[in-house]
This record gives C-alpha cells, structure tokens and sequence, in this order.
C-alpha cells in the first residue's frame, strides 16, 4: 500500500480537514473490521475457558498483542496492554518500590500525564527535578545531565512533544541514565504513530504508547517494559497462577499486569492498525509528514501576525505544529477555521501548562498536527485561512 491509497480507508477525511491527530488519530475501515469479526465471529473472553471461542479469541488476542510489542522492537521486554500512555505511567509510579529521598528527573516539556504521578510522588518524600527547555523550548541535555545523579532512581521523559513537535534524544538520555544507574521511562504516545521506534535499541526501561493516536481504538495502548519487576496496580482474576486462602502467587511476564478481561477487541484493532502502519512503512510516514511540516511551518511563518512556537524549522520534529495569530486567543481561532473552512485543529494548553507558561503563552496555541492521510492541499487551506483570520478577513 502507498501512502497516497490510504485516503479511502478513512471516511472522515471526504468531509472534513482533519488536523488534529496528535489528539487522537482516524481509525482506518481495516481496524474496525478486525474489531466487529472479533464481536460477531469469536467473541468470548481470553486465557479462561476451554470451549472452541475461546481458544480462537485466547489465540488472536495474545497474537496481537506479539504484534503490538514487535512492531516497537519489544521482542527482549514485556508488553503489558493498558488503556492509554496516562494509565500506563500511572502503573510505573505506583510500581515501583519508592523511598524517601528517592529522585526523578523530568522536563518541562511534559504532557501532565508524565507529570503530574511524579509531582504526587513529592507528598511520600520523592524530590522530583524538572529540566527546563530554553525560551524556544530546545532542551540542553547537558542540564539533563547535571540532574541525574546518583540517588536518581527514574528519568521520565516524552519522545516528541505534543505541543512543539520536537523530537528528544532518548537514546543519549538513554546512555546518561546507564551511567548513573537510574532507569529510563519514555513516553512515546506521540512518536510510536509517527517514527520507527525500536525500544531495545533505545535502551530505555519503560516505554508507555496509546492506540488511539495510531490508527487503533480508544481505551488501548501499552506499558513495555525491559523486566517485569514492577508491582502490578491491579491483582485479581487472570493475574495469578495460585490462590490459597493464605495467599496468592502471581504470574509470570505481562499476565500478572493484565488483571480482569482485557480490552479484547480493542487488542486485536490494535495490532490490526499496528500491521497497517507496518504495511506503509513507518520511514514512510515519517518522510510524508516531515514534507507536509515543513511545508506548514514555512507558510505559517510569513504571515503577518503569526508566530510559529519552537525551535527553528530544521529541528527533527514530527508533524505537529503550534502557533499563535496576534490579538486573538487560539480557540477563537479554532472555531473560525472550522466554520469557515472545516478545518479542524486543537487549541488551548495541550495539557500542558507549566510548559505554556514557560514559553510565555499561557493561554496556550492553536496546533495543528499532519498523519497519513493529511494532503499537501489541505495544509495549503490551512495556511491560506490562517492568513484571512490574520488578516480578519474572516
Ligand atoms: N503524553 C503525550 C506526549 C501525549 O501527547 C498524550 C496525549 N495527548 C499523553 C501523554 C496522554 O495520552 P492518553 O490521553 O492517551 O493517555
């Protein structure tokens, strides 16, 4: 499949400039076919019975859920499926054994999902260090570095940013935290959809991804993990290996992290999405959205009164762009873009506002952010709106 074909599999596009995938994807019609054969051919829970769905459902299930850790390099590690990047972080602080004292170093470019379970870990005598990006938002690992020290148990970090688009040298984060024997979580909900990300190599500990921000269903993601030392957040039915009414010995590998029915369906929609990326290729989708981000941020950047936020056009970024039209605040000029050319982008903080504040624009941007099936066309009607708002033409 090209990127080019793709279009047809995603209905909403015909109707609409969709330019806010970094909030959550479109699915494709593949997708949801893999979800309604699982509802209406072999529908029926998975690791419990013994009936003949069951071990039809247990097989896919665990089928696709190999497929989601592969296509993330994960083959060395365990892939545990949670419901979303939030709830998989969530796991990992509350799995991990904390004492006073205890250290972790994030940045200000943080999603408040990879923020705010450091931020409570202050109240049980955890000291928690946030790395501040310059005034475009660049981050100098060197300030990273500095941080880690040795009573740094965890770095938390995003891969790309949500709201700039930039790209973060996990890898090298990755050799500073060996070094300082302090493991490395790495938020990937915006770059599992858009780059080639290969955990092992990366050489991070935990890796946390939701479905719906690559082609699959809401209430999906994962919590990869290089060992599975971490206390799960749930025990019961489908976790356990024994139960004595004395006691309970839990199973090996991801089972002991997938307590209660799992999102079946939603699993196997999942690895569908995952295998349809695979099938384009995720260089190429990179390639396509570096060209239609390029393209943006150079018609955004010549408009009069429109500033684009970030570091320069030549920073790796992903398709995401935000930017400001002078006197206007961003949802004023979300909702003009989609009346008056059904464009749709996000607006606001991005959920996050310590980063908003440090680059001095609390009431946050308009972004707009590129995937498969954004054409060239449609980010020149974005561009060509923004300059008649800026203009208030319109
Ligand atoms: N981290 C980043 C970088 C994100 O962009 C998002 C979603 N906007 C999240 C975490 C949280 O993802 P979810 O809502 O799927 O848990």
């Amino acid at each position: 499949m090209t990127i080019g074909d793709c279009r047809v599999d995603f209905p909403i596009t015909r109707d609409l400039i969709y330019l806010d995938s970094a909030a959550t994807s479109l699915t494709p019609k593949p997708v949801v076919q893999a979800m309604v054969e699982y509802d209406l051919r072999y529908r029926a829970n998975v690791g419990r019975g013994m009936h003949r769905l069951a071990a039809v459902a247990t097989h896919r299930y665990r089928d696709a859920r190999d497929a989601i850790r592969s296509f993330i390099g994960g083959e060395v590690g365990t892939l545990a499926v949670a419901r979303n990047t939030t709830e998989a972080i969530g796991a990992v602080a509350a799995g991990l054994p904390w004492q006073r004292g205890d250290r972790v170093v994030t940045t200000m470019l943080e999603h408040h999902s990879n923020l705010l379970p450091w931020l409570r870990l202050r109240e049980r005598g955890v000291a928690v260090d946030i790395i501040r990006p310059d005034a475009a938002g660049n981050l100098d690992l060197a300030d990273l570095e500095a941080a880690v020290r040795d009573d740094t148990r965890l770095v938390a970090v995003t891969h790309a940013s949500n709201v700039l688009g930039t790209v973060l040298p996990v890898g090298e984060i990755a050799g500073i935290c060996r070094d300082r024997g302090a493991r490395l979580l790495v938020d990937g909900a915006q770059s599992v959809p858009h780059l080639p990300v290969d955990v092992a190599a990366m050489g991070c500990d935990y890796f946390c991804f939701s479905g719906h921000k690559m082609l699959g269903p809401t209430g999906t993601g994962g919590l990869w993990m290089l060992g599975s030392d971490l206390e799960p957040l749930f025990v019961g039915g489908g976790a356990v290996e024994s139960v004595t009414d004395g006691g309970y010995t839990l199973a090996p590998g991801e089972q002991r992290y997938e307590a209660g029915t799992p999102p079946i369906a939603g699993t196997i929609g999942l690895a569908r999405a995952a295998a349809y990326l695979r099938d384009i290729g995720m260089d190429t989708v990179r390639r396509h959205e570096e060209r239609l981000c390029a393209r943006l941020i150079d018609g955004l950047a010549v408009l009069d009164g429109v500033t684009v936020a970030g570091p320069d056009a030549d920073t790796e970024r992903i398709g995401v762009v935000s930017f400001t039209v002078e006197g206007m605040h961003p949802h004023e000029v979300a909702q003009i873009l989609d009346e008056a050319a059904a464009v749709l982008v996000r607006s606001g903080h991005h959920c996050c506002q310590p980063l908003m504040e440090h680059l001095g624009l609390p009431e946050g941007t308009v972004r707009a952010s590129t995937y498969i099936y954004t054409t060239k066309e449609e980010i020149d009607t974005l561009i060509a709106t923004v300059e008649e708002i800026s203009r208030r033409m319109i």
